[in-house]
């Protein structure tokens, strides 16, 4: 039972400030050692205090935290006006363009906030480096102005609402992808699961490359070339617009998933076994395979220069660098990039500073008024 008197009584536990005379002993040599040290922390499994950002030994993510709030963005400042009567005018998009639009919005309507559930109820408990933490707290939010972004479309253009957000459910290309990756989502929320024994830990990075470099890395990409391939001929601007704002968030997700997943692999050198290994070769692969079978759902036909058979490929030169950034060899060689336009939106490697200017000014507590 807790007892104030008790707390009180004990000379050790009373704080000593700066210039301030105790009469009681010194600190305790054993509350000095509890202090956080850089080379205590573990990404995995650490036993350091959580609650201490500093001081920072995973400096990385500290980075990439401060690059995600630079790049902060919300969706209602950009003008989706021209999307609208676009969208409304039965001459400006095709119906293979319409089609697009309408399944890119089905799947990721419900993609981000798997995203989202995923980092808060999941990831975020098994990670015991504060600093990536922090990251991890800004990549949920981003989740959250994603699925804001897609809601602020479907809204705009008043599409049907029902038929949008159960998708997921009632068209299969898109329902295939998430049965592929609920099951990693469910390993991670699990109330049950903990790590500490290297099945367990095998589990997590496994899960944590297929969110990473399968979700994040590749499931976005066929939806994200669509959307700017229409914002290259002028349509759907606004949507284009904040689809690229997205893919800049996105990469940086991908890119920090990424950095933890080679940090846990250094250190934790027993996990990266060649059996493991080859287990996720096969779900990079199966990966590639719905990815394109969803690009033949969405395009039917070729659609703005685009053509389903493209996207295999382009799917492989992208499958082949998830393999190279976490230390696998490439599962297609010589797979080229169909899509230079895309490389030089986004070039792969480019964390931050995609675009040169912010988008608009921020409104920081301006709202409030004392009068
Ligand atoms: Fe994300």
């Amino acid at each position: 039972m807790l007892s104030f008197e008790d707390t009180f009584a004990s000379p050790a536990l009373q704080p000593v400030m700066p210039g301030m005379k105790s009469a009681a002993a010194p600190v305790e040599p054993a509350a000095a050692a509890r202090r956080v040290r850089a080379e205590d922390k573990r990404i995995i499994n650490g036993t350091a205090d959580v609650n201490q950002l500093v001081p920072f030994k995973y400096k990385w993510a500290w980075d990439k935290y401060l690059s995600g709030c630079a790049n902060h963005w919300m969706p209602q400042e950009i003008n989706m006006s021209r999307d609208i009567a676009q969208w409304k005018d039965p001459n400006a998009l095709t119906e293979d363009e319409r089609r697009i639009v309408k399944r890119n919005l089905g799947f990721f309507v419900t993609a981000d906030s798997l995203a989202a559930n995923n980092i808060v109820l999941g990831t975020y408990r098994h990670i015991t480096a504060p600093e990536c933490r922090q990251y991890l707290l800004r990549q949920a939010f981003e989740e959250a102005i994603h699925t804001h972004a897609y809601q602020y479309i479907v809204e705009s253009l008043g599409l049907d609402e029902g038929e949008i957000f159960n998708a997921y459910h009632e068209v299969q290309s898109i329902r295939d992808k998430d049965d592929f990756l609920i099951p990693f989502i469910e390993t991670l929320t699990d109330p049950e699961f903990k790590t500490g024994t290297p099945e367990n830990d095998q589990k997590l990075l496994k899960s944590l490359i297929v969110f990473a470099c399968i979700m994040e890395g590749l499931f976005f990409y066929v939806g994200f070339a669509q959307i700017l391939a229409l914002g290259r001929q002028n349509k759907m601007t606004g949507a284009a617009e904040q689809y690229q704002y997205i893919l800049r968030d996105e990469s940086m997700h991908c890119n920090f998933g990424i950095d933890l997943i080679n940090t846990i692999k250094l250190e934790n050198p027993h996990l990266w076994t060649p059996e493991f290994r080859e287990e996720i070769r096969v779900l990079m692969q199966k990966g590639v395979e719905l990815e394109y079978r969803y690009a033949e759902d969405t395009m039917p036909r070729g659609v703005l220069g685009l053509n389903a058979s493209m996207f295999k490929e382009y799917l492989r030169f992208i499958a082949n660098r998830r393999c190279q950034q976490i230390g696998l060899d490439e599962l297609y060689p010589n797979a080229s990039n169909p899509f230079p336009w895309m490389s030089e939106m986004i070039d792969l490697k480019k964390e931050k500073n995609f675009f040169e200017t912010r988008v608009t000014e921020y409104q920081t507590g301006g709202a409030l008024s004392w009068d």
